[in-house]
């Protein structure tokens, strides 16, 4: 591969507290040195006027393989996540079938090494077939290489089953993911229950439902010392309740999705299923509370929450359709409109949220497979500030495609990624 100097950037790396125009030296892929470099390189790439940050890492994406290659597959996924700007994604084990042996996470190493994309950590499932009766063989998993457990696309529904995760879990150190929402309170709930929602006569999905569902995994926390992270908080209520454990030590994380910092719940008076997602869009009220959190660290990092469906699957009318918006090719764009060239984030901050702090969030002890798939793929991430924080903002549609993934469209978040 040989050497390649990025000249002149802004280098961001939160981890080493660096922040400073400077040039980064690339040997074999791997950041060799951070400084004027010394001596003639392969190649170089000017990079004035853009940030230079570590490889963002996205802990939160459904890449449908197995069960679901019409959506999505490990290929189609991996090369989204490159365009986005993501180098490591953690794929969610609601596949079909469930990620839950040994086996099924060896597959994905294999597919995701196969595709040659980014960097792909396994999440396990909490339960056997991610049912939510009895525990998934976690120790297991543990060994085959998943760096977190969850049963997302519904959530832990049995106290007892989530306390024993929990403990489980602490043993090796790493989090529980936990998708928060008392099933009763959403039934038949296509949007967030509100003015909104009685003005267009669709089902209602009350904030109360993830409220009362992040309160309880909070008291599970400090009961038993496990690492609690809270996927896609979207209420004002659920943000205060993390920063509050938070502020009493308890060990919870918690992440947002750009779409829940993005939009509001009048999005679905255009009837458009890709407003359609779970959980669902709030009010403006909670909106600005998700930016204060990602302003304060409350919340510790931006994940899509990726959730591919393929195109005649959300043509569907609004109560038929599935619930999933499209992340990994949009949520750069969205992040430095929405919360840096608005003032609310610096940048150090949003390189924090979307590499530095989701390493964080993740299990760390991730040896094994993926730690050697992972060897000498440390990548930086050169962008172009001005073209995301100001050309984007009135970009018309998506951008050009890259015809080896499925095309597809990206409404009702239209900023593509700046550089393709
Ligand atoms: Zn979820």
């Amino acid at each position: 591969m040989g050497t390649l100097l990025v000249r002149g950037g802004r280098v961001i790396d939160p981890a080493q507290g660096i922040d400073r125009v400077d040039d980064v030296l690339v040997r074999d892929g791997v950041v060799a040195a951070i400084g004027r470099a010394a001596g003639p390189t392969d190649e170089s790439l000017d990079a004035a006027g853009m940030i230079v940050a570590p490889g963002l890492v996205d802990m939160h994406v459904h890449l449908r393989e197995p069960g679901r290659e019409e959506d999505e597959t490990i290929e189609t996924g991996t090369r989204a996540a490159l365009a986005g700007g993501f180098t490591s994604v953690a794929c969610i084990p609601n596949t079909e079938p469930p990620i839950d042996t040994q086996a099924a996470v060896g597959f994905i190493h294999q597919k995701a090494a196969r595709a040659d994309a980014c960097n792909v950590f396994v999440v396990g499932c909490v339960s056997r077939d991610r049912a939510g009766k009895e525990l998934a063989d976690i120790g297991a998993l543990f060994e085959a290489g998943a760096v977190a457990f969850s049963d997302d696309g519904a959530p832990v529904y049995d106290a007892e089953l989530m306390r024993r995760a929990l403990e489980y879990c602490r043993m090796f150190d790493v989090p529980i993911l936990a998708h928060e929402e008392v099933l009763e309170l959403t039934r038949g709930g296509v949007m967030h229950e509100g003015a909104v929602s009685l003005a267009l006569g669709l089902g209602g999905w009350p904030a109360a439902a993830e409220e009362i569902m992040i309160g309880r995994d909070i008291a599970l926390a400090a009961f038993t010392g496990g690492r609690l992270h809270v996927m896609h908080v979207t209420t004002a209520g659920g943000v205060a309740q993390v920063r509050e454990a938070k502020a009493r030590g308890i060990r919870v994380t918690a992440e947002a999705c750009p779409h829940h910092f993005t939009l509001t719940d009048e999005a679905l008076r255009s009837f458009d299923a890709n407003c359609k997602m779970s959980p669902p869009l709030r009010t403006a009220a909670d909106v600005e509370a998700i930016i204060a959190g990602l302003a304060d660290g409350t919340i510790d990092c931006i994940a899509t929450d990726h959730a591919p469906h393929a195109r005649e699957k959300k043509m569907l009318e609004l109560d038929r359709a599935p619930f999933g918006i499209l992340g990994l090719e949009t949520a750069v764009g969205l992040a430095v409109t929405r919360l840096v060239a608005t003032g609310r984030l610096d940048w150090p901050r949003l390189v924090d949220a979307l590499s530095t702090a989701p390493a964080r969030c993740r299990g760390r002890h991730h040896r094994h497979r993926s730690r050697r798939h992972l060897a000498g793929r440390r990548r930086l991430l050169p962008v172009e500030e001005r073209q995301f924080a100001v050309s984007r903002l009135d970009a018309p549609g998506p951008g050009r495609r890259d015809d080896r993934r499925r095309a597809r469209e990206v409404p009702p978040l239209k900023q593509g990624p700046g550089r393709r």
